[in-house]
Formats: C-alpha cells, sequence, structure tokens
C-alpha cells in the first residue's frame, strides 16, 4: 500500500479506533477533528528517501510504535523494500536476520504536528527508519520529537494520552470488560 508522505490521509474513512498500551489497554473510537497526513506509506515501486535521522528520532518513534495501535483490524502490512519475500515459516513478528524490527506489522500510529494536523503512519515505519534509513519528511521528524507518548493528556479521557478527541469518542477499558 503506498500513499505520497504528506498527502491526505484517505486509507480508513470509518474514523480511528485508537488503542494506548501505555498503561493497560484502552480503547477510544472517534472520528478526528484534525487533518491526517501520511507519512511512511512506503513500496518498492515508488521512489522514497533515505538519509540520517536525528539518532533521538528513532528513539522517539519506536517508543510511539510500542504505545500506540491504530486501526489494527485493517490488516497485515508486509515490508516490500526488503529484497526477499519473508517465507511462510517464519513468523511476521520475529525480524529477520540482522534486522531489528519485523518487516510485517499490523495497524498504524498517530503523531500529534501543529495544532489541528496529525501524522498518520503505518507501524511498519520504525522497520522502514532503522532497518532500511528510511529519512521521512522533516515535519514529521520535529512532530516525533516534541511528542511524548508516556505524556498526559485529556483528563476526560484518562489513560488516553493523545491530545484533540473529541466530545463524542467512545471510550472502552479492555479491564472493565
Ligand atoms: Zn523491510
Amino acid at each position: 500500500m503506498f500513499y505520497a508522505d504528506l498527502s491526505p490521509y484517505a486509507y480508513c474513512d470509518d474514523g480511528d479506533e485508537f488503542t494506548d498500551l501505555t498503561d493497560g489497554m484502552r480503547f477510544v473510537s472517534f472520528r478526528p477533528v484534525y487533518e491526517l497526513s501520511n507519512v511512511g506509506w512506503l513500496e518498492a515501486d515508488h521512489s522514497w528517501t533515505s538519509g540520517q535521522a536525528p539518532r533521538e528520532f528513532a528513539h522517539r518513534l519506536l517508543a510511539i510504535v510500542d504505545a500506540q495501535q491504530v486501526n489494527t483490524m485493517l490488516g497485515l502490512h508486509k515490508c516490500d523494500l526488503c529484497p526477499t519475500p519473508l517465507p511462510d515459516s517464519h513468523p511476521w513478528y520475529v525480524p529477520r536476520p540482522g534486522d531489528l524490527l519485523a518487516s510485517a506489522g499490523t495497524g498504524e500510529i498517530r503523531v500529534p504536528g501543529s495544532l489541528g494536523a496529525v501524522f498518520a503512519a503505518p507501524r511498519l515505519i520504525g522497520h522502514y527508519v532503522v532497518d532500511h534509513g528510511y529519512l521521512p519528511p522533516q515535519s514529521f521528524i520535529d512532530a516525533v520529537l516534541a511528542f511524548d507518548p508516556y505524556g498526559a493528556w485529556e483528563a476526560r479521557f484518562p489513560g488516553i494520552r493523545f491530545p484533540w478527541l473529541p466530545d463524542d469518542a467512545d471510550l472502552r477499558h479492555v479491564d472493565d470488560e
């Protein structure tokens, strides 16, 4: 699945199912009230930028990937930048030899940017950055460096560490069920 960096996000137009893993597992589903822009939806057939990101960037990006799972129901994304397809015998969640992160992943992440603007990236972006040297747009790098996925946001939705949730967001705590 390819989307150009900074193009408007349109993959899931049904609202977001946002899972916060920082404090147990909490789900909130809502229709975003901000603009969503794509970052890191790479495919081998489309050119992408490689380069050296600030060291702190990869560290912070992986913390976000660990903290969030958005729209996981949309299925598995497989990296096709890797030189060979993953053999069926290789579990998708296990990194390939020599890689730091798995070359397939489910779901997306959300990174708040400037006011009212949020970046939408596949969770596989961690693999693209650390194993393929993908260099995302500077506006995304700045947003990742500025966002603390363990920070406190939105007292109305305890445990959901994300800004700008609409009043009609539907919060569910897995441990309540
Ligand atoms: Zn890969």
